[in-house]
């Protein structure tokens, strides 16, 4: 690893195809490397001047070491091996969260848009505003402020680009891999209160240990008193302690320092008066007890090149951007409307609160049920009812069971978080339906190629690490997996295949830990899903137990115990920091991972992959007489005595989900871009070595380098090659008399002394450095 530090170039060389170099070059502004057909991007937190028409000039269908490293060129790589060889390629960006994936599939839609369509024919122009307008919109209600990127996409995103015969897009598709629907903020003891307390308003941890009433700003209903917060702070213990946290999402609750989507703060800051006070929301985002935490926080501004200080994030500028992108991808205004309503009842949602009569749990705000109910097309009786009560086949029997107030609490969040899941969702369908290839031909126009972008999660590995690190982990095996396939392995055995002398290169195979993961029967997922499929009360604890069970001789696999102890927050809640009576929060497993180990707290995981709703919001919604809403929930259909079928468990959906993903991406030649973050501070000054080193480590860049450095840059049949060349040389052109297309391609090569930089394999030629291929290309063109 030294050989990624500056200090070990001695003479740094500064060369566009040398890691070692990064750092200086990072410095200049120059953020690209090639290892092949792999760029290393850094990040580099600045607005640089490298992406104009001038540029793209500048790449546009030139071979890939012409010009220096740039996204460019590899967009140009894909796109040549797409038009020339009508080959569906794929463009893999990878890297952890804010290291400039999104930024990169931007751009690189941008060089795709700029290249195409020179005869400006119409419905490819529609197509590609289409795909370039869709960012907007996805990344306002996906994206959301985290502490590591204030515009952190909280889905992976793979978008196909279709393109015709001429190599112009004519529609697309994208696929989302949602997660954050069950995300939680990773919280033990006081920071589980203390995340809670945030989400119910409370300004400062110093509000919590203050004798006074507290004032939890935009709550409605003004102060709370110390027995007002203990009670709270025993609910939010039992909570947990029952496996109830999965409530806690980004919908409606955010660590500290993060917001919820941007979609709701663009509707209060952006939206008119009118249409606010038409959805009864004020223009406060405090006011919303789901998001009001993230409308306190201040944005980091970033730095342009100009160093004028600018806000990373204006939403009331965004909401407007949004609507017309929306109108211009062929959102109805009715289906625009609905959008607003969704969110709006959400924030509704929220504030609505529960109190108990006697045993009962009733609506305290009864007129938040109306405003709710109207922008649901439904009726108040039916929401509160679905708030209320859950419907229960016994036998042949249906009867209302009364929710207790956590249950209903429990049901208000997931009802949220699912009509937010929903809403997304099918805006998603709505931009496929209208980019959506149809009526092409292929025996009158010829093969439909595609390109296709993947812009996924990186590797997490936080101090808590809970189920949805455990998914995002999983998916950057199976990238890993793909990448070893198709970079290291593949290449190696082509050698090896051909004759090529080769010394092999060692690198990790982590299929063992992808088995680990989804083997059937065997592995994480089928256990975890077993452990759902039980009936009766199943924990977190009889999971990981089950996993002990069959998996706990694994090399990759280990579990423990883990007794938290909490510090006491609040010095007069004692049985919370009992020394006799210890609370047993916690207990993890871990896995080995690829890039390092990751310990997983149990925590949830049953919940999280069961990912209950109530059906009686399945049926509300699908009751709505609003078309769209109707529309999103058509298992609504079904009576409570006709819902035979578990549905999938989160966990299968994803792994199934990522399995197609492979599967699509193993057909395509693929391109990668691997994003590197320079530091953790958004600085374009800090290069952070330790971070930087851990991440090139965990992208197997470095055996990508290995591999690349021993290999060739290029290799070809030689009757293909001899198509390309064969009027270089006069002992080819115009046909040679040779034994063989091999000892031709032999006389040509030597005959302009690259012999030294090539190898015969037994039926391709392999040429080691990129220049050779240069100088023949000149040749050619002379
Ligand atoms: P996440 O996984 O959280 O979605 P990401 O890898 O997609 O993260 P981006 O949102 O693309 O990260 O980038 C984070 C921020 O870094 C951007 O908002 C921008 O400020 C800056 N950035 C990234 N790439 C570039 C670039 N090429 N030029 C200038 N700034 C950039
Ligand atoms: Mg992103």
């Amino acid at each position: 690893m030294e050989e990624f530090t500056r200090a070990a170039c001695a003479e740094p060389c500064m060369s566009d195809f040398c890691l070692l170099c990064t750092l200086g070059r990072f410095e200049k502004g120059r953020i690209y490397t090639f290892i092949g057909e792999v760029v290393v991007s850094m990040n580099p937190y600045k607005n640089l001047n490298i992406y104009g028409r001038d540029m793209i000039e500048q790449y546009k269908g030139r071979e890939l070491y012409e010009r220096p490293p740039h996204l460019f060129a590899i967009a140009d790589a894909a796109y040549k091996a797409m038009k020339r060889r009508s080959k569906d390629t794929c463009i893999v960006i990878s890297g952890e969260s804010g290291a400039g994936k999104t930024e990169a599939s931007k751009y690189i839609m941008q060089y795709i848009a700029a290249i195409t369509n020179p005869g400006q024919r119409a419905e490819v122009e529609r197509v590609k505003n289409i795909l370039l307008k869709s960012n907007c919109v996805l990344e306002a209600f996906g994206n959301a402020k985290t502490n590591r990127n204030d515009n952190s996409s909280r889905f992976g995103k793979y978008m196909d680009i279709n393109f015709d015969f001429k190599g112009d897009p004519i529609g697309g598709h994208i696929n989302n891999y949602l997660l954050e629907k069950v995300r939680h903020p990773p919280f033990h003891g006081y920071s589980l209160c203390w995340s809670y307390f945030c989400s119910l308003g409370f300004a400062s941890r110093n509000q919590m240990h203050s004798s006074n009433p507290v004032v939890p700003h935009g709550i409605p209903g003004g102060s709370r008193t110390l027995q007002q917060l203990h009670k709270l702070l025993v609910l939010t213990v039992d909570l947990k302690l029952q496996g109830h946290m999965c409530m806690m999402s980004r919908v409606i609750v955010q660590q500290p320092g993060e917001r919820s989507f941007h979609s709701f703060y663009q509707l209060l800051q952006g939206g008119s008066e009118q249409l606010l006070r038409s959805l009864h929301l004020q223009k406060d985002a405090s006011a919303y007890s789901y998001i009001c935490p993230g409308a306190q926080l201040k944005l980091t501004p970033i730095t342009p090149s100009s160093h004028t200080p600018q806000c990373s994030i204006n939403d009331g500028a965004e909401f407007k951007a949004v609507a017309d992108a929306m109108k211009v991808i062929g959102f109805k205004q009715e289906e625009i409307q609905t959008v607003y309503k969704i969110v709006a009842a959400i924030l509704h949602l929220g504030n609505l609160k529960f109190c108990v009569d006697g045993d009962t749990p009733i609506i305290e705000n009864s007129k938040v049920v109306s405003v709710i109910a109207d922008l649901l097309s439904t009726k108040a009786e039916l929401v509160e009812k679905a708030l209320l009560f859950r419907t229960v086949a016994t036998g042949r029997d249906v009867i209302d069971k009364q929710h207790t107030e956590q249950e209903a609490t429990y049901g208000r969040d997931a009802f949220a978080k699912a009509i937010y899941e929903r809403l997304f969702c099918w805006i998603v369908t709505h931009i496929n339906d209208v980019i959506e290839v149809k009526n092409y031909d292929t025996t009158v126009h010829g093969k439909n190629t595609v390109i296709g972008v993947l812009d996924i999660y990186g590797f997490e590995i936080f101090d808590n690490n809970s189920f949805e690190q455990f998914c995002i982990n999983y998916c950057n095996e199976k990238l890993q997996q793909l990448f070893i396939q198709l970079v290291l392995k593949q290449e190696q055995e082509e050698y090896q295949r051909e004759g090529i002398p080769w010394k092999h290169i060692d690198y990790f195979n982590n299929q063992v830990i992808v088995d680990l993961v989804e083997q059937q029967h065997k592995g994480i997922i089928a256990i975890l899903d077993d452990a759902c499929m039980n009936v009766g009360k199943v924990t977190d604890e009889m999971f990981l137990d089950a996993l002990n069970n069959k998996l706990g001789k694994h090399a990759h696999f280990s579990s423990r115990k883990v007794t938290h102890r909490p510090c006491c927050p609040l010095p007069s809640l004692p049985h919370l920091c009992a020394t006799d009576k210890t609370l047993e929060f916690d207990r993890d497993f871990r896995i080995k991972h690829y890039a390092g180990d990751v310990i997983y707290s149990v925590t949830g995981f049953i919940d999280k992959n069961k990912d209950t709703l109530f059906q009686d919001f399945k049926r509300l919604m699908y009751n709505s007489s609003n078309p769209v809403l109707k529309m999103m929930w058509p298992e609504g259909k079904l009576s409570i005595t006709e819902v035979t079928k578990r549905p999938l468990t989160a966990a299968t959906l994803f792994k199934n989900s990522m399995i197609a993903l492979v599967d699509n991406l193993t057909l395509k030649e693929p391109y990668y871009v691997r994003c590197i973050k320079p530091n953790d501070k958004k600085s374009p000054q800090v290069f952070d070595e330790e971070r930087c080193r851990h991440q090139v480590e965990y992208l197997g860049l470095l055996e990508n380098v290995r591999v690349r450095r021993a290999g060739f840059a290029y290799r070809q049949t030689y009757e293909k090659f001899l198509h390309r060349y064969k009027m270089i040389s006069e002992f080819t052109w115009p046909n040679h008399d040779l034994p063989s297309d091999k000892d031709a391609v032999r006389k040509l090569i030597e005959c302009h002394g690259f012999q030294h930089d090539v190898a015969y394999g037994k039926t391709k030629l392999f040429i080691r450095t990129p220049r050779t291929l240069f100088t023949l290309e000149e040749l050619h063109a002379k």
